[in-house]
């Protein structure tokens, strides 16, 4: 009988899976593989909790591939010494494989597919980055005008169904998948592709679906107004296509005006999440140094004892400390808290947005090399459609505005949970009789701000535009 590999790197799903598609209808086995690649389990980035999901969520692929009466095969070591092997061991004729675009994934795969027949499928994306670009053939740098011609073109055709059955020869040999790192209760993530088309219909489902909301509750961290769906979307546990045909249904099926932009609005995420693939697909270089050229020599300070503190979540501005503790507990931040943690360490305290890149690199359960470094670049004004770099968050106008009753930073900083709302944005404004009447001592129970908003605000304006005017 003839057999075919499904090569499984970040597509952990039997629906929609173009490339277990292929290798099914290239032959009559398939033997789905996994590689743990020793250079990926020992990167300095690499996050105990995403590796948990990761592992756990191969689990429940494996579990799912039995009940088809096949199973995952792992194997350990460098990829492409374990595919030569297991294309021996099963007398394969062919490996089928999603595209990546990460700088790392396309060296390993184009170094395979020199040796190797491997095949590569599109999937990662709804649009491969290639099949996105202005009439004179470069591609976009600027989100509007990639989203208009990303809309414009037609879905590659409709999600497609799991396969019923799986043949996978009993005889291929297989590693236990490792039992450790294990998933902290914190985590509010159970992998699988179960749980995750799960999240997509309570999303997207039904004339009160939160989708319809989304335009009002996205911003605002104390509600769960978004589909935390991103942890699924990295490991491929949904597709970006099953994601993308809900987001249009949902707009299909809206009950009125409001509710069908809200679902747009959702839609358009989903095309951010396209657009900083296909940046990282055209200009790799980007996760090496900031996209313009003009900002590439800020004088970042090395403020180690200020690092330490926007890590722990010890900075005194309650906003920021709440989403950074959330970070380290749950191994996620809501993104309107993301965006105001990543531009307090850029320009409040002027610390280079690669240090912050790689923190999230490695407590994020949901990160990703392009969303991450692009949703840096943007917030430190270094990228592609960035944010104006003179464009300051005000870390306590963020906070009243978007979490006004305080309900996000008093659960994840309980120190501030009895300091009235008046105040819980900026605590050291309370007089002493009031810190002592809401348990929370500034300088004892809470830090007082390490760093003065009006000066930071000058002094990261002075950095960027020394750094524009060198060149
Ligand atoms: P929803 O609001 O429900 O959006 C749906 C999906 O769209 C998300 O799951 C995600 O896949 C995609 N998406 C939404 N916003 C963005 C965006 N701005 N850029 C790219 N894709 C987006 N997202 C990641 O998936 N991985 C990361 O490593 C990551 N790092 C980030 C770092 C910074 C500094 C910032 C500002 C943003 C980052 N984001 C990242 C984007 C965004 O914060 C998360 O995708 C979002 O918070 C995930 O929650 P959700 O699934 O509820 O999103």
């Amino acid at each position: 009988m003839k057999t075919a590999i499904w090569w499984v790197r970040r597509d952990l799903r039997l629906t929609d899976n173009q490339a277990l598609v292929a290798s099914a209808a290239s032959a009559e086995q398939v033997v789905p593989v996994f590689v743990l690649d020793p250079a990926l389990l020992a990167a300095p980035d690499v996050a105990e909790q995403r590796l948990a999901f990761l592992l756990e969520g191969l689990r429940a692929l494996d579990a799912d591939l039995r009940a088809r009466g096949s199973r995952l095969v792992v194997r350990r070591g460098e990829p492409r010494d374990e595919l030569a092997r297991l294309l021996g061991d099963c007398s394969a004729h062919a490996i089928f494989a999603e595209e990546d675009n990460w700088p790392y994934a396309q060296r390993r795969d184009s170094g395979i597919a020199r040796d190797l027949p491997l095949h590569l499928v599109s999937g990662l994306t709804v649009h491969r980055p290639d099949a996105v670009l202005k009439q004179d053939g470069t591609p976009y740098q600027v989100f509007t005008a990639f989203s208009r011609r990303w809309r414009r073109l037609p879905l590659p055709g409709p999600t497609l169904a799991a396969p019923r059955r799986l043949v996978t020869p009993a005889s291929v040999v297989s590693l236990p998948i490792p039992a450790e790192p294990t998933l902290s209760r914190d985590v509010p993530f159970p992998p699988g592709e179960r749980e995750a088309r799960r999240r997509l219909t309570e999303f997207t489902n039904g004339e009160d679906a939160p989708i319809y909301r989304y335009g009002q509750e996205r911003d605002q961290p104390g509600t769960e107004g978004t589909s935390r769906l991103s942890p699924y979307l990295r490991f491929g546990m949904l597709s970006a296509r099953q994601a993308v045909a809900a987001a249009l249904a949902a707009m299909d099926a809206a009950p009125d005006a409001s509710a069908q932009q809200s679902a747009e609005t959702w839609l358009q995420e989903l095309v951010w999440r396209e657009f900083y693939q296909a940046i990282l697909f055209h200009f790799p270089q980007v996760l090496e140094q900031s996209f313009r050229p003009e900002l590439r020599n800020v004088g970042w300070r090395d403020d180690e004892g200020d690092f330490a503190a926007w890590c722990a979540g010890h900075t005194g501005y309650p906003l920021v400390d709440a989403g950074m503790r959330q970070l380290a507990q749950t191994g996620w931040m809501h993104n309107r808290v993301r965006m105001l943690a990543a531009s307090f360490l850029t320009k409040h305290l002027l610390i280079d947005w690669q240090r912050g890149e790689r923190y999230f690199m490695q407590h994020l359960v949901d990160a990703d090399p392009a969303a991450n470094n692009g949703g840096w670049q943007w917030c430190a004004g270094t990228g592609t459609d960035a944010a104006p770099y003179f464009r300051i968050f005000n870390p306590v106008l963020q906070g009243k505005r978007f979490d006004p009753q305080g309900r996000y930073v008093r659960r994840w900083v309980p120190e501030l949970a009895d300091v009235p709302s008046t105040t819980v944005h900026q605590p050291w404004k309370m007089s002493q009789q009031e810190q002592r009447a809401a348990g929370c001592v500034i300088g004892r129970d809470y830090p007082s701000p390490i760093v003065d908003h009006r000066h930071a605000r000058e002094r990261a304006l002075a950095a960027y535009r020394a750094a524009r005017s060198d060149r």
